[in-house]
């Protein structure tokens, strides 16, 4: 992306997150990466009158290939760690989520925002103001229930025990103390009990299987009990699925993970013909998808860390809280989180 375009994004980024004088913003990098977004959030942050630095990690020792959440190029290193902690924000262009260097960061009061995603997307799916109202509803909805269901026209049922996890927003930036946010996103979630997550989920084609960064083609059935999935069945999109969960051999692998739908009228379903996808935010964030994962939860406190993920965005659910239609076959039923022409 050309410069002054990257400079006006990130401007208008860092204007949203609140930066300001007397704060320092801190960039963080790995390798080679987004120096070109190291350079542009440098920028936007001395315009809005902040101290900056970049702090660049080496590029990491081995390179797995898998997408192994938790894994941060901070591991071991304190003194860069403590660096970030003193600094009000944060822009994370690694993708540090789950490590505990993350929380750890976050804990001392840093607040912190992820950016790895396309420059393209990021221009077309700029977070607003208006956008943050919708999801911050949608969060006071799933932070009062009890229950949710999710259901489907070809056979998907499951119930969520909620009440035990706290709900979480994501709108594409931050500018609370100590809060995460990624851009660009337009999602709530929580997640159901430990031992609180009974029923069938069915996968239909379209339904969208990250990190494969793949549209289902055939349905794929999972059969789930007191929080664990017991069966997988279907055809190579299964097999795929079990496959790759059963390389980690940990049973948390099976864990069901964080629940909720997505906001976002801009945000492509199509959006894996595009960039490849990058890493799926577009994804997680079309309006009215319901999303499922599977696998670690301790990103809401839980006790599952399994680095084995999956966030799956699924097309034309319906989605229950507390008894009350909240998705109605992929349409949001409450006036106050549709966009300002669907009301
Ligand atoms: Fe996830």
């Amino acid at each position: 992306m050309n410069h002054n375009l990257l400079n006006d994004i990130c401007l208008r980024q860092l204007t949203l997150s609140g930066v300001h004088e007397g704060e320092t913003i801190s960039v963080l990098t790995q390798g080679d990466e987004r120096a070109d977004y190291a350079d542009a959030f440098m920028w936007a942050a001395q315009t809005l009158g902040a101290r900056t630095f970049h702090l660049r990690l080496p590029s990491p020792a081995s390179a797995s290939g898998a997408w192994a959440v938790g894994q941060s190029g901070l591991a071991g290193n304190q003194l860069a760690v403590d660096a970030l902690k003193q600094t009000e924000m944060l822009v994370d262009l690694t993708f540090l989520l789950f490590s505990k260097e993350q929380f750890e960061i976050q804990a001392a009061g840093t607040r912190v925002l992820t950016a790895v995603e396309p420059a393209p997307l990021l221009a077309r799916l700029m977070p607003t103001r208006e956008l943050r109202e919708r999801v911050e509803i949608g969060a006071e909805l799933l932070a009062k229930s009890q229950s949710m269901r999710i259901t489907s026209p070809h056979g998907t049922d499951v119930t969520y025990r909620l009440g035990v996890y706290p709900t979480m927003s994501e709108y594409g930036y931050t500018d609370q103390a100590g809060r995460w946010d990624h851009w660009p996103a337009a999602f709530v979630f929580t997640g159901g009990a430990d031992d609180g997550v009974d029923g069938t989920i069915v996968l239909a084609p379209g339904d969208v299987l990250l990190p494969f960064n793949t549209y289902v083609q055939a349905p794929v059935e999972f059969t789930i009990e007191q929080g664990f999935i017991r069966d997988i069945r279907g055809g190579l999109d299964a097999e795929l699925l079990s496959s790759y969960i059963k390389s980690f051999d940990d049973p948390r692998g099976y864990g069901m993970s964080h629940v909720g739908w997505g906001l976002d009228e801009r945000a492509h379903w199509h959006g894996l013909t595009q960039f490849g996808g990058g890493m799926g935010m577009e994804l997680r964030s079309f309006y009215g998808n319901v999303m499922f994962s599977i696998g670690p939860n301790n990103e809401l406190g839980g006790p599952n860390d399994t680095p084995c993920h999956f966030d799956i965005p699924m097309r034309g659910c319906s989605l229950y809280l507390d008894d009350e239609l909240i998705v109605d076959a992929g349409e949001l039923t409450v006036a106050d989180m549709r966009p300002a022409g669907k009301r």
